[in-house]
């Protein structure tokens, strides 16, 4: 069976960043600094960067699943990301969209070993009422550098042993070459041939 799904832009509406205001948000998230480890490319402007926690106590010990940290740059600016689902201790990894605006450009200039900038630990800003596992079938939507929330929730949901949970994923993207987190993709589909179906 064939189905379409048409997703139009809206055109004439001017995208509002979520910019974080006040100082408030450094008690709300407790920032913590970081040094840029690297930063290598996903795509033409997405890039995957490593930050590590100066204090390895204040570090994650896990990354909940449609987490968000908030990032705080050396010139003192504030945005929301999505920590990339890993088990990589002490480190965190996003998948960061070059803008070439006010954190995003100032993030693409960074040198390895970079300081004075500060991430909070990933927090849970989307709940879920129900168990995952607890679904059949989840069909997931998103595109471009969104995909990072979306793989968090494939890899945990998977990795239940006992999970009989089927995922269809339409993952929309400008061009082929603007898939970001491709080769996690590919992996997840590899490791759970039974579990992420192929689309109609
Ligand atoms: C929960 C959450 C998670 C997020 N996770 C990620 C993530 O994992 N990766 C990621 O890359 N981003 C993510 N973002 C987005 C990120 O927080 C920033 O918004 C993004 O990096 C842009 O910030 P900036 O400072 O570079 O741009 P800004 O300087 O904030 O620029 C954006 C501003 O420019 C204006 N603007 C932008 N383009 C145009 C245009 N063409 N014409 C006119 N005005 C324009 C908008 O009005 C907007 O206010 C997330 C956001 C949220 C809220």
């Amino acid at each position: 069976m064939t189905r379409e799904i048409i997703i139009e832009r809206k055109k004439d509406i001017i995208w509002k960043g979520w910019k974080f205001k006040g100082h408030e948000g450094d008690d709300m998230f407790g920032l913590f600094d970081v040094t840029f480890i690297e930063r290598t490319p996903f795509t033409h402007n997405v890039d995957h960067y490593k930050f590590s926690y100066n204090n390895l106590d204040e570090a994650p010990k896990t990354i909940p699943i449609m987490s968000r940290v908030l990032l705080r740059t050396p010139e003192g600016q504030k945005r929301f990301f999505t920590p990339i689902f890993n088990e990589d201790e002490g480190y965190i990894h996003l998948a960061i969209k070059n803008y070439d605006r006010t954190v995003s450009g100032e993030l693409a200039q960074l040198e390895p070993g970079a300081e004075g900038i500060m991430i909070s630990k990933p927090t849970q800003h989307i709940k879920h009422e129900v168990p995952l596992k607890s679904f059949k079938l989840v069909y997931l939507i998103g595109a471009g550098v969104g995909i990072a929330p979306l793989l968090g929730y494939m890899t945990s949901c998977l990795k239940e042993v006992d999970s009989q949970t089927k995922i269809k994923l339409i993952y929309a993207n400008h061009s082929l070459k603007d898939i970001v987190l491709k080769q996690e993709l590919n992996e997840l589909k590899e490791k759970y041939p039974d579990s992420m179906l192929d689309p109609d």
